[in-house]
């Protein structure tokens, strides 16, 4: 076998890609990279490119802190508590700060053995595998070789692909289109591969074996959802489709697939986990269907007919109750709306209206539900859709042209949603504080960003919408992930992510999105996103510039009144 190639390229690289804004140029320069790698490398160079250290699904993560990644910095450049405060108040970034201490402080002499790509990959596997008792010294112990033997530059992405930080640029579609051009693949055939095979890394892996065009869709390996794009208005929709088509109800709870295949049941969630022995009732719901299959739906809390908090859920997602107690208060219902796989055949390359007869027939005679659907054409169709959704405790709508086939992980306007009037954000939480009064000695105060290419902005400061149990559940969290504490107001690495509501937005000189949500609130933690999954700062303007519009129109509208 080859011997595995030095990380540095991959670094050279990365910095590059970082610095480039031009797309064509990222995917040239991580093509470049992948070109002519063996199967393994590829795997673990696309994967860190991904900003992953292990398989997309898998439960293992490298999980190192924060605290022991700047412990682990201290150790091996000898800089204090205080240098180290100092530089990451400067970058921002753990792994800037990295860069730049072992470029200080470090002797040359501990780059000389080379570190090789399967190097860096071994070490993550070590950090991986190691859990339980005594593994906080065992860990610190294999990162602190493995940043000895790092470069400065190779030790900053180190450290991004540990703190999951990577932020180049490099969104999965441009990764996809590096992979196919370093390995010969149509774009058609890399978005088949990738969306069946999920992570990135082991796409690349095939791709780089020639084995790109075998990948079948089989039982019980997750693949991508496909995801619905945001419209603000009903007239939108109706433009947009110009025909009829379906609005759906949007549920409110968790996306899940569904595998069945000889009588086993099993289930994934949107970051393919699985998430099977959470939710006993799916499973039960599915064993005695017919056939082998996969679908695509959402779980959602449901008695009685209707739909309960989606809070009730959450206590049962984070197992702050056991499994009997949680069916009793937050019984679920599976509603199906999709099928990929039935019986050794892909139905995703079937149109949306075929895909909806299979399903019916698979969930007849089940528990679970299929989504409720109506033929919607016009303004007044989709609005009453969605009025009678809300009305019934539902979201929202989802719309779907009838044509459209299911396209993985991709965000296709075949399918749009349509959510309350003025939408919510998912913003990471980047910093906090203690509370005062009642809530002295909490952290309940939290300051929130959305994304900015590769940055994260501020936008916003949020004091309500979570409970008392919840706050109590932050504050651990929070004092878990803390980067930097100033006492009571502490810095932390952004990685809650929560939904919030708000009456308006305003521009604003106290944060450096340059805007400002006006009474926001926490509608709930978004335990199924990271922090890849955030909206970004061009939703922010595109809100504020709507809600000027209508603002301007009501204005109009008073000026013109006799
Ligand atoms: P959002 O979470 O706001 O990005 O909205 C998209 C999510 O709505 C999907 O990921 C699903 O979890 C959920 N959803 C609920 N009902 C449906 C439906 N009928 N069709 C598609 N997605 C749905």
């Amino acid at each position: 076998m080859k011997r595995s190639v030095p990380f540095i390229r991959l670094a050279e690289a990365l910095e590059k890609v970082r610095a480039t804004s031009s797309k064509n140029e990222k995917v040239a320069l991580v093509a470049e990279v992948l070109k002519g790698l063996q199967p393994r490398d590829a795997e673990v160079a696309a994967r860190i490119v991904s900003g992953r250290s292990s398989e997309r699904g898998s439960r293992d993560e490298a999980q190192v802190g924060y605290s022991t990644l700047l412990d682990v910095l201290r150790g091996v450049t000898g800089a204090s508590e205080s240098d180290v405060s100092k530089v990451y108040l400067r970058h921002g970034d753990l792994g800037e700060v990295a860069e730049e201490l072992l470029g200080e402080k470090k002797e040359q002499t501990l780059f000389s053995e080379e570190l090789t790509l399967a190097a860096v990959d071994d070490a993550f596997a070590r950090l991986r595998s190691t859990k339980g008792k005594g593994s906080s010294a065992a860990k610190r112990g294999i990162l602190k070789s493995l940043l000895l033997a790092a470069t400065p530059l190779e030790g900053k992405y180190i450290v991004k692909v540990l703190t999951g930080e990577m932020r180049t640029g490099m969104v999965s579609g441009l990764l996809e289109e590096a992979i196919a051009d370093a390995y010969g693949l149509s774009e058609e055939a890399a978005a088949r591969g990738h969306m069946l095979l999920g992570d990135m890394g082991t796409f690349a892996r095939v791709a780089a074996s020639g084995k790109a065009a075998e990948v079948q869709m089989v039982p019980f390996r997750p693949v991508n959802f496909m995801l619905a794009e945001p419209f603000a208005t009903a007239a939108e929709i109706a433009e947009h489709f110009g025909r009829q088509v379906y609005a759906e109800y949007k549920y409110d709870g968790i996306r899940a697939q569904v595998h069945r295949s000889g009588r086993v049941v099993k289930v994934f969630s949107r970051r393919l986990e699985e998430i099977t022995s959470t939710f006993p009732e799916i499973v039960a719901a599915f064993e005695d269907a017919k056939g082998e299959f996969i679908l695509d739906g959402e779980a959602v809390p449901f008695a009685g007919g209707r739909p309960l908090p989606f809070q009730l859920l959450q206590r049962r997602l984070r197992r702050m109750e056991g499994f009997e107690e949680a069916a009793k208060n937050a019984p679920v219902t599976y509603f199906a709306f999709d099928v990929l796989l039935l019986d050794g055949r892909e139905t995703v390359g079937l149109p949306l209206s075929e895909r909806r007869e299979l399903l019916r027939s698979i969930v007849a005679g089940t528990e679970a539900k299929t989504a409720e659907t109506f033929d919607v054409k016009t303004e007044e169709e989709v609005q009453a859709a969605f009025r009678r959704s809300r009305d019934l405790g539902y979201e929202g709508l989802v719309v779907k042209d009838p044509e459209s086939l299911y396209g993985m992980g991709k965000r296709g306007s075949g399918w749009v949603k349509l959510k309350e009037e003025l939408d919510t954000l998912d913003v990471v939480i980047v910093a906090a504080e203690y509370g005062h009064g009642k809530r002295a000695g909490v952290i309940s105060d939290y300051t929130f960003a959305v994304r900015d290419g590769d940055e994260l902005k501020t936008v916003g400061k949020a004091y309500s919408g979570l409970t008392d149990t919840e706050i109590g559940e932050m504050t651990r969290r929070l004092k878990e992930i803390t980067v930097a504490d100033h006492g009571y107001r502490r810095e932390v690495k952004p990685e809650i992510v929560v939904e919030v509501a708000f009456d308006s937005i305003q521009r604003s000189e106290r944060h450096d999105g340059g805007y400002a949500l006006r009474f926001p609130r926490i509608k709930r933690i978004r335990t199924d996103k990271g922090p890849a999954d955030i909206d970004d700062l061009v939703k922010v303007e595109k809100i504020f510039d709507g809600q000027k519009l209508k603002l301007d129109a009501r204005r109009a509208q008073d000026s013109s009144a006799p």
